[in-house]
């Protein structure tokens, strides 16, 4: 079997697929054949980058937006994702949903405002845990689902505390949908990334927070974002059909050790 045959005739949904580890997922989705939802919330643009470049090598993907963290936000994904599936040739319905859009708030508990608190939650585990309970009757038997924590949840790091809070919640979300959905054949795990190279942390333009970021790493380097679709794309295949429930680093081994 080709890499293009893996995953050729399903329909996939990344949020946050505009820019970053998403992007990458998009990428690598549609190289396997995928039709790919490149979901954003702010910028078009880059959504749009990420389609082109997807079409220029052969595969096929829409831009898709909706705002998250706000009330009916995951309704506004959906009647967005229905809406242009209408337009396309492939069957309605949906194979592969990867919740991957997320912020952070690089705040200790002594600087962590309300509204800070309500922002991270509503964006990263409220939209998630919605875009999953109105998406399921759009998912076909034999899905995958794969939510995008983060290594922060295993480690103590008071510096994002809020943060590391929401992404544990959406860790439990994994466990409890993967008991769920066994009888529909739909396997549901999380991803970790480590410190990977994107815009989400702008520390990460620092030299010196690079480097040291980059040391956590038994390998010495930051994540790049196609360390992390890589697995990503693992999951959402056929050959993980007999994982789920599982929660996954993608960190390079990332604080391994002292
Ligand atoms: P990124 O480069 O900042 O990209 C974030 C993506 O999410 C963008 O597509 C963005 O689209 C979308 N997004 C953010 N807020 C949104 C909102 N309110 N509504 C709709 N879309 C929104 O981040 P990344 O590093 O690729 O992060 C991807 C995932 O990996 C996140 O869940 C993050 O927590 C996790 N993660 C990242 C790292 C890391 O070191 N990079 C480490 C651990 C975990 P718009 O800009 O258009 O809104």
């Amino acid at each position: 079997m080709t890499s293009h045959e893996l995953h050729a005739g399903r329909t996939a949904l990344v949020t946050g697929g505009s820019r970053g580890i998403g992007r990458a997922i998009c990428r690598r989705l549609a190289v396997e054949g995928v039709l790919v939802a490149v979901h954003y919330g702010h910028d078009r643009a880059a959504a749009d980058h990420t389609v082109k470049e997807i079409e220029n090598h052969g595969g096929r993907a829409f831009a898709l937006h909706a705002e998250l963290g706000l009330p009916g936000d995951a309704d506004q994904l959906w009647a967005a994702f229905d809406h242009i599936l209408d337009g396309q040739t492939s069957e309605p319905g949906l194979d592969i949903l990867i919740n991957n859009a997320g912020i952070t708030i690089p705040r200790g508990i002594a600087d962590v405002t309300e509204a800070d608190y309500d922002r991270v939650f509503a964006v990263n585990t409220k939209a998630p845990f919605f875009i999953v309970q109105r998406g399921l009757p759009r998912m076909r038997d034999g899905g995958r689902i794969v939510n995008i924590s983060s290594a922060a949840t295993h480690i103590a790091y008071p510096q994002i505390v809020a943060y590391g809070m929401a992404k544990a919640a959406l860790d439990y979300l994994t466990l409890s949908l993967a008991q769920e959905l066994g009888p529909r054949g739909i396997t549901v795990n999380t991803v970790a990334p480590g410190y990977t190279a994107t815009e989400i942390n702008p520390k990460l333009a620092v030299p010196e927070v690079r480097q040291k970021y980059a040391q956590a790493s038994v390998f010495h380097r930051l994540g790049a974002p196609s360390d992390i679709a890589d697995v990503v794309s693992f999951l959402a295949g056929d050959q993980a059909r007999w994982v789920t429930g599982q929660w996954i680093a993608a960190s390079g081994g990332a604080h391994l050790g002292r």
